[in-house]
């Protein structure tokens, strides 16, 4: 790689990454992927795997729509098996005031042509049995899906190879800069080599780490890095087909077709992007098995097998950023995914390679403007969520390795 000299060049070979360069060789432009590990190495190789559409912010569903429809034929794109199924998704109301979100998310999400189905307590224990009696409503939405994120990074990049993308794992860059023409890159590999990059066009889908690539550039994106906590049981038999959520987020579960339960459960908890260390502490662990065991008593009698978390960039809005640099052009930002970024990934994918290639989008990406983290050309403070706050994260544990889910 010393030397090369690329049309686009994109750090991070997370999904987002590769989907970018999967859409840029669509439209026949050259672009070579540099990441650090391996590709889908970091959060998009760890996320529970769900599709979500029902509870999206209002601003994000006309994004999240066009995403869904992009994940409708990924396999067909792909040519692999990434275990989309499209088994919908549904929101659990725990008391009244759940209740009134689950009514107010359908309202929005009907309004941008999405079929929602609400069910009152007995027509949601009717069909879903095994819930246990907390449960005063749901609302029911058969769209939303869920994938393999440990399958579907490398088969995109796979496919981006395919179409002609040079995507260079092990490399990480640690500086560039902008000539007033060109970027310039510069790479480290693990044995030490120093690489070069030069490139017309550079796509920061760095992640938790777009932060540094944007301050190369003297822009700023109040990025923290958080993940939440997922657990995965032995195989059992079947039992449930959609994705079940309390719509709080506070526990979550669907089940893979080997049989495995995979549990998600917030608040997220602060991880270190700096050692790229995330664990989630044994405390964590027991308030979401409680939480679970409660919601469906079947599951008491199971064993988990594994726990992990991931790292992923967060801003305090809860939404990406897409779209051009205001300090450089030619540079785009696609990152700030925010705990979602898994459905948003194919939409975003295809806004930057627009913006890139026409100079425009069709994609609804204006909410997403970077310039919203700026006030009078200077930016503004960062206010973090009530569950990001120091105090609360305080309670994690020492970190480790982050580790896959099965
Ligand atoms: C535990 C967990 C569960 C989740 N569940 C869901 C879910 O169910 N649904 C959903 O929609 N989303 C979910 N998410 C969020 C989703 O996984 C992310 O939003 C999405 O994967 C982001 O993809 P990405 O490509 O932007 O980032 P990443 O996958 O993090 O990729 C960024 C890449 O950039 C590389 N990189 C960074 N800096 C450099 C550098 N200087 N040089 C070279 N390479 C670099 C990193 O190594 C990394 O591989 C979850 C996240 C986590 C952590």
């Amino acid at each position: 790689m010393s030397g090369t000299d690329a049309g686009v060049a994109i750090v991070g070979g997370g999904l987002v990454g590769c989907m970018i360069a999967y859409a840029l060789r669509q439209r026949r432009r050259s672009v070579i992927v540099l990441e650090r590990g391996h590709v889908g190495g970091e959060s998009s190789g760890v996320s529970f795997g769900s599709l979500r559409l029902q509870g999206q912010h209002e601003a994000e569903l006309p994004l999240a729509l066009r995403a869904q429809a992009l994940w409708e034929t990924i396999e067909a794109e792909t040519g692999e098996s990434v275990e989309f199924r499209r088994h919908g998704h549904v929101h659990l109301a725990l008391d009244a005031e759940q209740q009134a979100r689950l009514e107010r998310n359908a309202r929005n999400a009907r309004a941008h042509g999405l079929d929602v189905t609400l069910l009152d307590r007995d027509e949601a224990l009717g069909r879903w049995p095994f819930l246990g009696g907390q449960v005063v409503g749901a609302s029911f939405s058969t769209r939303d899906a869920v994938v393999n994120p440990r399958l579907v990074a490398p088969a995109v990049a796979r496919a981006a190879r395919r179409l002609g993308a040079t995507i260079q794992e092990g490399v990480e860059i640690i500086a560039a800069e902008h000539d007033g023409v060109r970027f310039r890159l510069h790479g480290r590999t693990a044995d030490g080599a120093v690489r070069s990059v030069t490139a017309e066009t550079l796509v920061n889908a760095a992640g938790a780490w777009a932060g540094t690539l944007a301050a190369w550039f003297g822009e700023t994106i109040p990025l923290f890095p958080a993940g939440p906590a997922e657990l995965v049981t032995e195989p059992i038999p079947a039992f449930v087909a959609p994705v079940m959520h309390v719509v709080d987020g506070s526990i979550l579960f669907r089940q893979t077709e080997r049989g495995n339960v995979v549990i998600g459960g917030h608040p997220r908890m602060r991880v270190d992007a700096a050692t790229r260390t995330a664990r989630v502490p044994p405390d964590k662990i027991l308030t979401n098995l409680a939480r679970l065991v409660a919601l469906v008593p079947r599951l008491r009698a199971h064993q988990v097998i594994r726990s992990w978390t991931g790292i992923e960039g967060y801003v305090e809005d809860m939404m990406p950023v897409l779209g051009p640099s205001i300090s450089t052009p030619g540079l785009f930002h696609a990152c700030a995914f925010s705990g979602h970024g898994l459905q948003l990934g194919p939409a975003a994918a295809a806004a930057i390679a627009e913006l890139i290639v026409e100079g425009t989008t069709t994609m609804p990406i204006a909410p997403f403007d970077i310039r919203r983290f700026y006030v009078s050309g200077q930016p503004r403070t960062l206010s973090l969520a009530e569950e990001f706050q120091p105090d609360v994260l305080a309670q994690a544990a020492p970190p480790s390795r982050a580790r896959p889910s099965s």
